[in-house]
């Protein structure tokens, strides 16, 4: 399964939101495919979409999709020279497939912060760093290696060697392998590199219990936006603090404790979404009376590899899906209305499952 790895330097509030995650959990019993492991977090995708297809259909039950945040410790300033955990660190991001960087908003003199000020972009930077560095070591190790190929005149080594080199550029200018514009070619190099600066990043920009309300006008919050901006990022802004309380009610308690805060969506909601979409995954349904149902599947995923993800059978003996897009089907109000009106369509193997579909499988055991 994709994961989103938490990073940032000690004392930010890494814990604190880690925490909040596994405390809102899901019940890891409904998601057999999820990881069983104390760093792994198991978090329910919020849908509106899910709750408005319970009222139209009234099921018995209805599940939510879910997916994996990786709690990833112990970054320090050295790590790509292996210094503290530095190896282990970067040896944890490697398998995470997008990364959620805290980074410290707050004050609170109280608490300490390892660099003795609290400045997020220097403390993006150092973690930034640490990543380019790491990169920059595996770039030029390869380089290495396929120079001899090149001037032999090997044809695809002379492709990849020019991939590293723009690279390298960018990594010795402190940019991401990300920020480097690639071809459609150069881009399934560079995937093979298993670079760590090539992971797409959400900043969780980490602010005071008062300041949450007014987040927009805060000098660090800006700056952190700025930053984001430049390479192309996106900012969320939490308080650890106040989702740890929110993490503990349910329901309405939920909501009336976030209408006594005045915001219309918890900062820990925001961040699932976010990196649900960072990841590159989409959500069908199944709505049966038994069970109103939303699965998720990567953008591209066609019908029977879809229907796989409910269970092997289904891939395995797949003859149609019978689709409807939930704006239809919200729109007309029921199955058999949004049949009527010619809205549900028979699709074969080839068909592409969108986002928001509504699917019924046929297939054969
Ligand atoms: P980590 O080292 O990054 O995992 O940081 P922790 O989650 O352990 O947080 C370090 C300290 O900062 C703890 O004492 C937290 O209670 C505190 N902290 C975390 N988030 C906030 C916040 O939003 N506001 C305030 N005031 N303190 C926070």
């Amino acid at each position: 399964a994709l994961t989103t790895g938490i990073v940032g330097l000690p004392n930010v509030g890494k814990s604190t939101l880690f925490n909040a995650i596994t405390q809102a959990g899901a019940e890891s019993a409904n998601y057999p495919f999820c990881t069983i492991d104390p760093n792994v977090g198991i978090v329910e995708v919020p849908d509106y979409r899910l709750t408005k297809l319970t009222e139209l259909v009234k099921p018995k039950k209805t599940v939510p999709t879910a997916f994996e945040f990786t709690d990833i410790a112990g970054i320090v300033e050295g790590a790509s020279r292996g210094e503290g955990l530095g190896n282990q660190f970067l040896s944890h991001i490697r398998q995470v497939d997008a990364i959620s960087h805290v980074v410290r908003c707050f004050q609170d003199d109280d608490i300490t912060h390892v660099s003795g000020s609290v400045d997020p972009i220097r403390d993006i930077e150092v973690i930034n760093l640490e990543l380019v560095l790491a990169d920059l070591e595996t770039v030029e190790k390869r380089m290495a290696k396929v120079e001899k190929q090149v001037k032999q005149k090997d044809k695809e080594a002379i492709a990849e060697y020019d991939v590293l080199s723009k690279i390298k550029d960018s990594l010795e200018e402190d940019k991401p392998a990300r920020s480097v514009e690639l071809s459609d070619e150069e881009e399934k190099i560079a995937k093979g590199l298993h670079l760590l600066t090539m992971k797409p990043v959400l900043y969780v920009a980490n602010v005071s219990e008062g300041e949450l309300l007014e987040a927009d006008e805060n000098p660090k919050v800006q700056k952190v936006k700025e930053y984001a901006a430049n390479e192309g990022s996106q900012v969320i802004v939490v308080c650890a603090k106040i989702e740890a309380e929110i993490a503990e009610l349910e329901g309405d308690e939920k909501q009336e404790f976030l209408d006594e805060l005045g915001i219309a969506e918890s900062g820990l909601d925001q961040l699932i979404k976010a990196a649900y979409q960072l990841l590159g995954l989409e959500t069908y349904f199944t709505a049966g009376e038994q069970e109103v149902r939303a699965w998720t599947i990567t953008e591209g995923t066609k019908a029977p590899q879809a229907a796989g993800v409910i269970h092997s059978d289904f891939e395995r003996g797949f003859i149609r899906a019978e689709v409807v897009s939930y704006e239809d089907l919200a729109t007309e109000g029921s199955m058999s209305a949004a049949k009527e009106k010619g809205k549900v369509r028979l699709e074969g193997k080839e068909y592409i499952v969108k986002d928001g579909d509504v699917v019924h499988f046929r297939f054969n055991v």
